[in-house]
């Protein structure tokens, strides 16, 4: 049988966007591919579950529009489908004069982006909302909330088998070549045949362009983010979602505090070296391989962070397994040491920072197109992002 639409990856891109795609035209035969036994098993899966608004990005880029236009459908969602999530609200505390100056350009950029309720906190102010948070400043973002993404992509899942899209767990592509009607797919259960195909691969994008025998524009560069989970007896000390003023030289918002949407406190992400494999969700303990270190050579945008990672500093790459100490120290200089238990929280994520600009747009391009309420009509081919595009930073967190 040839397939109309394969979408390659069950995080939540790919489920989103076979959802999209089934709305819009739903007689399409679609298949959508994971190569894990679950959906969310990567990324989505082991994400800090905030449901960002779009402080942090440049008005008008893609990624600014992705979260504002996403929040509203994410809730919209999750009402709908009776999906567990919460708008809490954060506060992102600047503790030094230069963080205050950050935190005025933040100011700006949430106001160009059409936060709304965002208010500047006084040192006062910010006891009155986080009674154990202290800092010179802080801006609170009461639009941003928690979410159960797994639900969300259960659910999503739900949907596309309901509308008689099939998804095969436990099939991983290999490789993509063009066919007299489509493309033709190498998986590791069988052949398959496909007129469009559309890949949403996370971490694992770069090697899908790689599998159908394009060059990349971009090589995505794998990081491990560690959370350690707070002791019940002091989870009190979190009310709501506490960030500090991310550092620009790295890619990540910092070591924050998040409540979870099911109970709980968490501390992370402290990003690790990507001295595992980029494909590792999972205790610490678990092992790479080799095939990944080869990621380095090939990484443009990586060395000028290297530097950067040596000052070792809140939110900077640590090459060994994060310590609750070295989480507690991130945190500190804006909220008192919590005792983050001994143990980091399984099963956490590989992040993907940015480094190179042209890597982001490959994921972001495909998060805008499957956010967007009406879908374009499916390509002739597979949407390659075009190299040299400019795109904005990218914050993980
Ligand atoms: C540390 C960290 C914290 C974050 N916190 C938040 C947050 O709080 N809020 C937020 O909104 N976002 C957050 N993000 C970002 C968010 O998690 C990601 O943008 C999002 O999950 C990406 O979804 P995805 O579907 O592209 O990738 P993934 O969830 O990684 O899914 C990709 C899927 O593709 C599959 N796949 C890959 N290759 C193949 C193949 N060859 N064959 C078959 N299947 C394949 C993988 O197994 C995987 O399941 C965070 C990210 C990180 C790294």
């Amino acid at each position: 049988m040839t397939y109309d639409l394969i979408v390659v990856g069950g995080g939540i891109v790919g489920l989103a966007t076979a959802h999209r795609f089934q709305e819009a035209r739903p007689k399409l035969k679609l298949l959508l591919l994971e190569k894990e036994a679950r959906l969310a098993a990567h990324q989505t899966g082991n994400n800090s579950g905030v449901l960002h608004s779009g402080l942090y990005y440049q008005p008008g880029s893609a990624k600014a529009q992705c979260a504002v236009q996403g929040l509203q459908q994410m809730l919209a969602f999750c009402r709908t489908h009776g999906i567990a999530h919460e708008q809490c609200g954060k506060i992102v505390v600047a503790t030094t004069p230069e963080e205050v100056s950050r935190l005025d350009r933040l100011w700006e950029r949430g106001h160009a982006n059409g936060l709304q309720g965002l208010r500047r906190l006084s040192p006062a102010q910010i006891k009155e909302i986080e009674p154990h948070a202290a800092g010179l400043a802080a801006l609170h973002v009461p639009q941003e909330g928690i979410v159960d993404y797994p639900a969300v992509c259960a659910r999503l899942g739900e949907l596309i088998r309901q509308a008689g899209g099939e998804i095969r767990l436990q099939t991983r592509l290999q490789r993509i070549t063009p066919g007299a009607t489509g493309w033709n797919l190498a998986t590791t259960t069988g052949p398959l045949e496909a007129k469009f195909v559309v890949t949403c691969g996370g971490l694992h994008a770069d090697r899908l362009v790689r599998a159908s025998g394009q060059k990349p524009a971009a090589t995505i560069i794998p990081f491990r983010g560690e959370y350690h989970q707070i002791k019940p007896d002091r989870q009190f000390l979190v009310r709501h979602l506490i960030y500090p003023v991310p550092d620009p030289k790295f890619p990540f918002l910092g070591v924050h505090f998040t409540r979870l949407v099911n109970g709980g406190v968490e501390a992370g992400p402290t990003p690790c070296w990507p001295l595992r494999a980029r494909v590792t969700v999972g205790p610490p303990s678990t092992p790479g391989t080799w095939r990944n270190h080869f990621v380095f050579p090939d990484c443009g945008g990586f060395s000028p962070s290297i530097p950067a990672c040596a000052a070792m500093k809140s939110g900077a790459p640590s090459p060994r397994p994060n310590s609750p100490a070295r989480c507690n120290d991130s945190c500190r200089s804006f909220a008192p040491p919590t005792s983050p238990s001994a143990e980091p929280a399984s099963a956490r994520k590989p992040c993907c920072p940015p480094a190179s600009s042209s890597r982001i747009l490959i994921l972001w391009r495909i998060a805008a197109f499957c956010m967007s309420s009406t879908p374009p009509p499916p390509p002739r081919r597979p949407p390659w992002p075009s190299a040299g595009a400019s795109a904005p930073g990218c914050w993980i967190g």
